[in-house]
């Protein structure tokens, strides 16, 4: 067996969190041969406590063999003190009268401590996923207050929306999703993303020669950007199984490669495809060696270049509004 890697999770208790946590100790994120330690990040506050105590008692009763141990703290240096992973969904949901400006604000605080936090004590080859929203913003926040850690070690999850964006093609075309490769999702996880086809192949073919121009530019699109509300008007709560087995699929392909596979990481731009330096954007990657790379050379025309235009404008905009934040 391997030696075991430190695993911090934020907000371990909540939603998110809760559904997963018991797969990354199942070994559903860094394999079946890889035990970890789960370093449990929590707010100070008696609800939270006693959620996180119930969370602790359930994982030791699953007997997992690669739980190597878990600990929690409150204290964002002590969680993140040589982790090797780091799975950010610790952020303050929206509430009652608060604008989208307001969450930028709150949240922003919180990523920019804990990309200090992990500036300060993390493994140098730390890996880190921020699903907080607005994640891609959050994840830009993390890498600025982390200046010491390289800016690849942070990303951002865009894997729901590739995985949202997959399962509607698979299922408008009859296809098992496994034959469905190169779906594309560019930009902010927010309804201004693009969900793109253009390379998109089912079996080999086309998925272009497949499917009506008019039910991609009328359905699969608005579909896809805003699955989120409906799932959230549908169940009440917003998505949690499915938005924590995003994150554990692009961990896992993170760390240990994605077979050649396209997958949509929300990664700091290199300034491929003219998206600013800085700016966590989704793009289409390969990863391979516990590396990723932005594929390059994709064709876009007329039509893709104003949607990424579009989606790049957004980030350009939250982050200006958070400048204040991040000068602190
Ligand atoms: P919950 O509100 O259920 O859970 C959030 C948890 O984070 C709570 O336990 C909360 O504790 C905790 N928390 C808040 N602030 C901190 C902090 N500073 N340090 C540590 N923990 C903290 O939310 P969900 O699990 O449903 O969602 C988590 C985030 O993921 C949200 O921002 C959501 O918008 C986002 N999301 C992103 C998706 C994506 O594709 N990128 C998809 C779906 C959701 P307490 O209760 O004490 O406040």
């Amino acid at each position: 067996m391997k030696p075991p890697v430190c695993v911090t999770v934020t907000g371990p208790a909540g939603q998110i969190g809760y559904a997963a946590v018991f797969r990354i100790a199942a070994g559903a994120m860094l394999g079946h041969d890889q035990p970890v330690h789960l370093r449990l990040l929590e707010r100070d506050n008696p609800t939270s406590r006693s959620s996180l105590k119930g969370l602790m008692m359930e994982l030791a009763d699953c007997a997992f063999p690669l739980l190597a141990g878990m600990s929690s703290t409150t204290d964002p240096k002590e969680a993140f003190r040589d982790a090797d992973y780091a799975l950010l969904f610790g952020a303050r949901p929206r509430g009652p009268g608060m604008e989208r400006a307001d969450l930028l604000q709150a949240n922003a605080a919180i990523f920019r401590e804990h990309g200090k936090a992990l500036d300060a004590v993390a493994k140098r080859s730390v890996k880190v996923l921020v699903v907080g929203n607005p994640c891609n913003t959050n994840a830009a926040i993390a890498a600025k207050s982390a200046p010491s850690l390289s800016s690849k070690c942070f990303s951002a999850l865009l894997r729901l929306d590739q995985n949202r964006a997959r399962a509607m093609l698979a299922e408008k075309t009859g296809a098992p999703v496994h034959q469905v490769h190169q779906v594309t999702v560019w930009g902010n996880h927010s309804p201004t993303m693009f969900p793109d086809l253009t390379h998109a192949r089912i079996n080999g073919m086309r998925a272009l020669d497949l499917v009506e121009p008019d039910w991609v530019e009328n359905d699969f699109i608005p579909t896809v950007a805003r699955r989120g509300s409906a799932v959230l008007q549908a169940r009440g709560a917003s998505s949690a199984a499915s938005a924590a087995a995003a994150a554990i699929d692009h961990m896992r392909d993170w760390a240990l490669g994605s077979a050649g596979e396209w997958v949509t990481m929300g990664v700091p731009s290199d300034g491929s495809y003219g998206i600013p330096e800085g700016l966590v954007f989704g793009f289409p990657c390969v990863c391979r060696g516990g590396d990723y790379e932005i594929i390059q050379g994709i064709g876009l025309d007329d039509d893709a270049r104003m949607r990424l235009d579009r989606t790049k404008e957004e980030l350009l905009g939250e982050l200006e509004a958070v400048r204040p934040i991040l000068e602190r």
